[in-house]
């Protein structure tokens, strides 16, 4: 079961210096899977085009080989896999689906991190395929190393192969990007306009596509031409947009359990355990951070606590996420997630 996205082609990926390793390495890996860079480890922050990439290899191995059979997974899909099978006892099923294929594409991978039973069952999955000659291509939002509580069997695994990263596109890319896209969607936009729109946004790729989508709609919505005077007043109301799209506690909550493997009811409930402690204190605090609820509003999606509860909580973790990195990694990495 394997789901590409039909734009994640090496066609349209533009190269830059700051994925141009990266790069070069997707299409060796694509020309010659089981060889050179098993596995292939991409890491870089958040809209980079790793999972572009990643895609791509996939992309290109099926056009070469249409019956290869490639599976591209989220961590957090083999972790729910994994813990499926468990549940309803086949694990017999799952070892199939997951060591039969000829190459194996798992996303995001940091977020197995502090989940034990996955790593060790992704540990053996991994080993299987390399043995076998069979490729394994990840993505992470951080160097091996640096995921939190990640087995080091697993670390010195992941860091076998080659691991390269990717670094946010210099203004020259993002021009080369915008112009690339314009034309994939039949638009003709002025250069000095693309130039405009790539100065502003310096963020990240996903931001630098959501921007052209936004200046477009505005000048055909306000029948002007696609100057960069009207690129600047439709990027206006785009940054305004993009910081009013904040989660909500649900959301929070739902996002939280599932990156701790809890139930929502844990974060809810009155255990005082620490495993569900801190994952509740955590989702407390984002709460705060990023809804505009009140303190009681957030006690009462909790569960019913009193608003002291949520003001502890806010700040024990303010306070542990400046001393613990540990803290601020799992907090940082919540919030990629709420941004998707
Ligand atoms: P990541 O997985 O690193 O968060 P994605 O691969 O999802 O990032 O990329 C975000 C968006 O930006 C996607 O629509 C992708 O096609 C686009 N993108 C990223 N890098 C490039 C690039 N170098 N050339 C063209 N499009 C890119
Ligand atoms: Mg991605």
């Amino acid at each position: 079961s394997y789901l590409l996205n039909p734009k994640y082609t090496f066609d349209n990926f533009v190269v830059g210096e700051g994925n141009k390793m990266a790069h070069a390495a997707a299409l060796a890996v694509a020309e010659g899977p089981g060889r050179d860079y098993n596995p292939l480890f991409f890491f870089g922050g958040v809209g980079l085009g790793k999972t572009h990439l990643m895609q791509a290899i996939g992309h290109e191995v099926l056009r070469t080989n249409p019956n290869a059979k490639i599976k591209y997974v989220s961590s957090e899909t083999f972790t729910n896999d994994f813990i499926n099978a468990i549940r309803k006892n086949t694990t017999d099923a799952f070892h199939k689906e997951y060591r039969s294929v000829d190459m194996l594409l798992v996303d995001d991978i940091q977020f197995i991190g502090n989940k034990q039973s996955t790593q060790e069952e992704f540990f053996h999955t991994f080993n299987e395929l390399y043995n076998n000659n069979k490729h394994i291509v990840l993505t992470s939002d951080r160097d091996a190393s640096q995921i939190p509580e990640l087995e080091d069997r697993l670390v010195s695994r992941f860091k076998q192969g080659l691991s390269t990263d990717i670094t946010p596109p210099d203004l020259e890319t993002r021009i080369a990007i915008l112009r690339n896209k314009a034309n994939v969607n039949g638009l003709q936009i002025p250069d000095d306009t693309l130039s405009y729109i790539a100065g502003q946004i310096d963020s990240n790729v996903r931001e630098l596509e959501g921007a052209l989508t936004s200046v477009q709609a505005f000048a055909v919505m306000n029948q002007e031409d696609l100057t960069p005077n009207t690129a600047a007043k439709a990027l206006r109301n785009y940054k305004r947009n993009v910081k009013s799209n904040s989660p909500s506690i649900p959301n929070i909550l739902d996002t939280v359990a599932q990156y701790f493997n809890l139930q929502v009811s844990d974060l809810k409930g009155k255990k005082r355990v620490r495993q569900i402690v801190v994952p509740r204190q955590i989702a407390m605090y984002l709460s705060r951070e990023l809804t505009d609820a009140s303190l009681p509003k957030i006690g009462q999606e909790f569960g019913g606590k009193d608003h002291t509860t949520v003001l502890h909580a806010y700040e024990k973790i303010k306070k542990d996420i400046e001393e613990k990195s540990e803290v601020e990694r799992d907090v940082d990495s919540i919030r990629r997630l709420l941004e998707k």
